[in-house]
């Protein structure tokens, strides 16, 4: 990979390294504006990697050189996670599996408060958490680079709103009065090109990929 541009919209869509649909939605919203299309790996019927790395950087990578290796394309991808301070990071890199094969989050979301219960998390100063997002562009060749995006907040309960995906209703941003699952997805990613930093831990990530890869201020 050179140090222009890596990617230009002229050059067909952009595939993304995921299956996840929330994920997939907001790929497609970040990149529009650019002028980006986005064809994924579930459009593609490519399989799913077993995410078998300790940290969202390695689980990156392997979705991305998964995808970008079985299609000869550069792939991007996104590990992400919720990391609450009081069940020592928990439940981060498994934040998917919480909500188990049915992916049930609303499952995975008490799960999160009777554990805060039983740690005695009752107070906001207590129930401090993060939403992590690292992404990782990959070549066919093997190379890889890496852009990582958090947003700190605090776990609500109840969960409030029907919007967004997996655990957006229990999170509330620091210094916002809505939880992610209250906003429409704009507001979540806070940004457009050329204005100050992003809200949401993708959209954060996603803009230093813009910078570096696509040579986007
Ligand atoms: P993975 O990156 O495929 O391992 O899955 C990450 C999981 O973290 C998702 O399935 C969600 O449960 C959670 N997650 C990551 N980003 C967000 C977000 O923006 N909102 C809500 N949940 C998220």
């Amino acid at each position: 990979m050179t140090n222009s541009p890596l990617l230009d919209p002229a050059g067909g869509p952009l595939l993304v390294a995921s299956h996840n649909g929330g994920k997939i939605a907001e790929f497609r919203e970040l990149l529009a504006p650019l002028g980006f299309t986005v064809v994924s790996a579930a459009d593609k019927a490519l399989p799913e990697p077993e995410e078998t790395g300790s940290t969202f950087e390695e689980n990156a990578a392997i979705k991305a050189l998964a995808a970008a290796r079985a299609t000869g394309l550069l792939a991007l991808s996104d590990d992400s996670g919720l990391v609450v301070d009081a069940l020592g990071g928990d439940p981060g890199i498994y934040s998917a599996r919480w909500a188990g094969p049915e992916k049930d989050f609303a499952l995975a979301m008490r799960n999160v408060e009777e554990k805060l219960q039983a740690a005695g998390a009752t107070t906001p100063d207590k129930r401090t958490a993060r939403f992590v997002a690292v992404l990782c562009l990959a070549s066919p060749e093997g190379e890889t680079r890496f852009y990582r995006g958090e947003v700190e907040g605090t776990i609500v309960w109840p969960p409030r709103g029907q919007l967004g995906f997996g655990y957006d209703p229990s999170f509330l941003p620091e210094g916002e009065s809505r939880t992610f699952g209250e906003m429409p997805s704009h507001e979540k990613h806070g940004w457009v090109p050329g204005q100050a930093e992003a809200l949401s831990h993708r959209a954060r990530a996603f803009q230093l990929f813009a910078r570096e890869a696509l040579g986007i201020a």
